[in-house]
């Protein structure tokens, strides 16, 4: 054997039982080390998806997919009634950059954009993948990109919770949040799995930081992009599946968990009712224009191009 691979592997080998010492000083605490798995940029059925989801079935671990709105969700709903353990939730309005031009940090969202304009977006994106089984109204931004009306935006057009990294600014004023800490991917210079090493190290520091907080109810998300993954990340994904399952110390979390069961009976009742109302003057204005009955939030919602 090389002497770099048989060094990973010793890497590796440190790098796992550090991690299970970790997880046996939760089991000394007494306390359940909370995870939930969230994979994003879905769009539709494809292999990969596949791939994961009999991954996630095969090892009894719920997955949340955050899905893009884009138009292909019938053939997502008819797939996903066959697995009623995988959850969808909603992974921005329509994945598109918006701010390239004007520079700063990605977001889909322009700055000028006021609440309702926001919510009407986010309403038309809800709309694309309501019918999907296991669907819940809990907002993914891309990127991790913020907008200061964000938050009241996604209040107004009924959803019940949203999703970001953990050092996202978004408090919960309005809704509460279950968020990612861990990416399986590295990003810079073209997407790849991060390293076995790299992530073990990682994962164990936010156990160990949790449990020196004592922040017993709070899930630690893992994050994943099935559509990006290359075979170092399926074949360590499915290991830290198979070691987190079988460990006594990790409870896995699905998404009606994750959001209480009040907030989750009005996310039903969301699936049949606008519940913001037209008070965006310009995008009235602008669906009026459209020839748009006025006062329909359906009318309002239908003129985006
Ligand atoms: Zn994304």
């Amino acid at each position: 054997m090389p002497t770099e691979i048989r060094a990973g592997s010793m890497r590796d080998v440190v790098c796992w039982f550090l991690l299970k010492r970790e997880l046996a000083a939760w089991t000394g605490s007494g306390h359940s080390l909370l995870l939930w798995w969230r994979d994003d940029d879905g769009r539709g059925p494809s292999e990969r998806l596949n791939r994961l989801i009999a991954l996630a079935e095969q090892q009894q671990v719920p997955l949340t997919l955050a899905i893009i709105p884009d138009g292909k969700s019938a053939a997502l709903a008819e797939q996903l009634a066959q697995s009623p353990s995988v959850a969808v939730i909603q992974h921005g309005v329509d994945h598109i950059n918006r701010t390239a031009v004007i520079g700063g940090p990605k977001s889909e969202l322009l700055p000028e954009w006021d609440k309702f304009e926001i919510a009407r977006r986010v309403d038309l994106g809800w709309r694309a993948i309501r019918q999907i089984p296991n669907a819940v109204p809990v907002f993914a931004p891309p990127w991790n990109a913020n907008h200061p009306a964000l938050e009241e935006a996604l209040r107004l057009a009924g959803f019940v919770g949203f999703s970001g990294r953990d050092e996202w600014p978004i408090k919960g004023q309005f809704l509460p949040s279950a968020n990612v800490h861990i990416d399986l991917m590295r990003w810079k210079d073209g997407a790849r799995f991060l390293g076995a090493p790299r992530f073990l190290r990682r994962f164990t520091r936010i156990c160990r930081k949790q449990r020196h907080a004592r922040a017993w109810s709070k899930p630690i998300g893992v994050l994943t992009h099935h559509l990006d993954h290359d075979s170092a990340s399926w074949s360590f994904l499915e290991k830290f599946l198979i070691a987190m399952k079988a460990d006594p110390a990790v409870k896995w979390c699905a998404m009606r968990d994750l959001i209480s069961d009040g907030r989750l009976e009005r996310a039903k009742t969301r699936a049949l009712a606008t519940r913001y109302r037209r008070q965006s003057a310009p995008v009235d204005r602008a669906a009026a224009g459209a020839g748009v009955a006025s006062g329909s939030p359906e009318g309002s919602v239908d003129a985006l191009p």
